[in-house]
């Protein structure tokens, strides 16, 4: 998508924390993106980053134990954090759908997949019956499921894996939403099916024009289908850039660790799949200094001392590091 797109959500200086018996958890450290109309957004980081907490924050989709601060996060004209709690389960589900890992939890194992795909059809499209059943049959077409008529009438578990992912995939885009988040939604999946699951999207994606944010750990996976690419560590955006620019210049060192985490055909003996030593920070306070520091091995003194801004590098890149893999020294800010 090129700059100058219509964001369609505007999220700035969101801050999540959890109170927990071991005291506070800084989930989600200031953070701010927008997203494009009709572009496929990648959020990427390792597990306990901050990508699922940031994208629930933004519909208020957590526990009591969650406290929102920060923001606006604007979507059709309206701060989701300040509009009433009946509202914004008008938005959720209807103008925002939503992709989870495992489709087995998110599937009520009780109920036809019919019924689970004509519920926020009838609920929020106020579709009678007949309507809802008829659009459902059309939903599991659209998402490669044949023989849909006689599909409808089965429970979750006479669907395999990838199958089911793709039901969830037609409930979210049942009220033919705006904004699709998809969260890990081929984790659980085998390498197979997940490429066709990724296929699907892609596919669905060109058809339908919404814009999607698909969260995973995996920058592999994201690596054909993102416009642009965020990512995520200690509950901030380390680095942003067009997907391909992301690839071919990464700034960050903890991307260029990521990086070379992805597998890769070509990889062989000495280049054996890297391993991110160590782990990701649970944060008890707001960040005072760089929470990649203790993994770093560029770090120095100012890395442990400050948290670097994100530093616009121009071309719609920017990164949150002190380090120049360019020079190897500190840059300029
Ligand atoms: P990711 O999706 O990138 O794997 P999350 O967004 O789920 O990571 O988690 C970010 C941080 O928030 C982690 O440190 C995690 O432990 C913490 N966290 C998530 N959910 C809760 C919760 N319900 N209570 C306390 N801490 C939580
Ligand atoms: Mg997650």
């Amino acid at each position: 998508m090129t700059d100058g797109a219509t964001p369609v959500l505007e999220v700035q200086g969101l801050k999540t924390t959890f109170k927990t018996r071991a005291g506070q958890v800084h989930a989600v450290n200031s953070v701010s993106f927008d997203l494009r109309s009709g572009e496929l957004l990648g959020v990427v980081g390792e597990s306990g980053s901050g990508k699922s907490v940031t994208m629930m924050s933004l519909i208020r989709l957590l526990p009591d134990a969650a406290d929102i601060g920060g923001g606006p996060v604007m979507f059709g004209g309206e701060d989701l954090l300040s509009v009433n709690d009946r509202h914004l389960r008008q938005v959720r589900g209807k103008r925002i759908g939503f992709v989870f890992q495992d489709p087995m939890t998110s599937l009520n194992p009780v109920f036809s997949v019919g019924f689970q795909l004509m519920e926020p059809l009838r609920k929020h499209m106020g579709m009678s019956k007949a309507k809802a059943r008829t659009r459902a049959g059309e939903l599991l077409t659209l998402v490669g499921i044949s023989d849909a008529e006689q599909r409808l009438k089965d429970y979750p578990h006479q669907f395999s894996g990838g199958m089911r992912q793709r039901v969830m995939i037609a409930i979210a885009l049942a009220c033919d939403p705006e904004v699709l988040i998809a969260d890990e939604p081929t984790t659980a999946l085998d390498v197979t099916i997940q490429a066709q699951i990724i296929e699907l999207m892609k596919d669905l994606r060109d058809k339908l024009g919404m814009a999607v944010i698909w969260i995973t750990h995996d920058l592999g996976v994201i690596a054909d289908i993102a416009d642009r690419v965020m990512v995520m560590y200690g509950g901030q955006i380390v680095e942003h850039a067009p997907v391909k620019q992301l690839f071919a210049e990464p700034q960050h060192p903890y991307t260029r660790s990521l990086l070379k985490t992805i597998p890769s055909v070509h990889r062989s003996g000495a280049d054996r799949l890297h391993v991110i030593e160590g782990q990701p920070p649970i944060l008890a306070s707001a960040p005072s200094a760089c929470s990649f520091a203790p993994r770093c091995k560029h770090a120095f003194d100012r890395c442990t001392q400050a948290n670097p801004p994100r530093i616009d590098l121009g071309r719609g890149h920017d990164v949150a590091c002190f380090w120049d893999p360019e020079t190897g020294g500190a840059r300029d800010v």
